[in-house]
């Protein structure tokens, strides 16, 4: 099976569905990403150039990727929270649907209350409009024109959601999923530089931020898994796709 993962910054995936893609990518399938911004505001270092961070996170993707069994990663290259919904935006999405023709898209869940950030709000309902409509010949025939043919998407998988419908027992890829998460390294700094200034925990803000990715991988995993009886579980809002909707697994 081919799966598409599409995500608004370069760790997105690996708290919320880091141990699904290692598995998935374990029993044989090919899995691909896009991301759709450089992530090139994450940091509290007002000294850190944008472009530099950019780089940085290119290279803790590359990391992270390996460590998952990624195949490919794809950038759209936007700029880091400033994303929002343009008609571009969702045509440029949909064309990497066309070509990497998955079988399954995973993404940000859009209608997660309380979301905030536009990037992760923008990339979750682009990306769901473009799974429904990837299959419409005379949506963006631009592509078409490029050799790139229209597809149907099977299934999709929200991630980050409130009330999954659809669990996965991640229990032996707990701490491969921990390990793709602290590649992400600039981030784990980050995370441990607000969770120092906020609280006044004692520790480097190296431990202080993995301490935090590992209350948000850990702590999901643990309450997702008790509630299908495993160890760990990953949990997603699962839907069919049919033309131009979605229906409920
Ligand atoms: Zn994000």
């Amino acid at each position: 099976m081919k799966i598409l993962n599409i995500q608004a910054h370069p760790d997105d995936a690996e708290c919320y569905c880091g141990g699904t893609l290692a598995k998935y990518a374990d029993r044989g399938d090919e899995i691909f990403y896009l991301i759709c911004t450089k992530g090139n505001r994450g940091t509290y270092d007002r000294s850190l150039d944008l472009e530099k961070l950019a780089e940085i996170r290119r290279k803790e993707t590359a990391e992270s990727a390996r460590v998952l069994g990624v195949k490919e990663v794809f950038f759209l290259n936007g700029e880091d929270a400033f994303l929002y919904p343009t008609l571009d935006l969702r045509g440029n999405i949909m064309r990497l649907i066309r070509k990497v023709q998955p079988d399954l898209v995973m993404t940000l869940d859009p209608f997660l209350p309380y979301e905030i950030h536009p990037d992760h709000r923008t990339v979750g309902m682009l990306t769901a409009e473009a799974v429904v409509f990837a299959g419409f010949p005379h949506f963006y025939p631009e592509h078409l024109r490029e050799g790139i043919e229209p597809h149907f998407v099977k299934e999709l998988y929200f991630y980050r959601t409130k009330e999954p419908n659809y669990f996965e027992d991640i229990t032996s890829y707990l701490e491969r999923k921990k390990m793709a998460c602290y590649c992400h390294r600039s981030q784990v700094i980050m995370a441990g530089t607000q969770r120092k200034e906020t609280t006044g925990e004692s520790g480097t803000v190296e431990e202080l931020g993995k301490k935090s990715f590992d209350e948000l991988a850990i702590k999901i995993s643990e309450e997702y898994g008790k509630q299908v009886g495993v160890k760990y579980a990953e949990g997603f809002k699962k839907f069919r796709v049919r033309a131009g909707h979605l229906v409920l697994e």
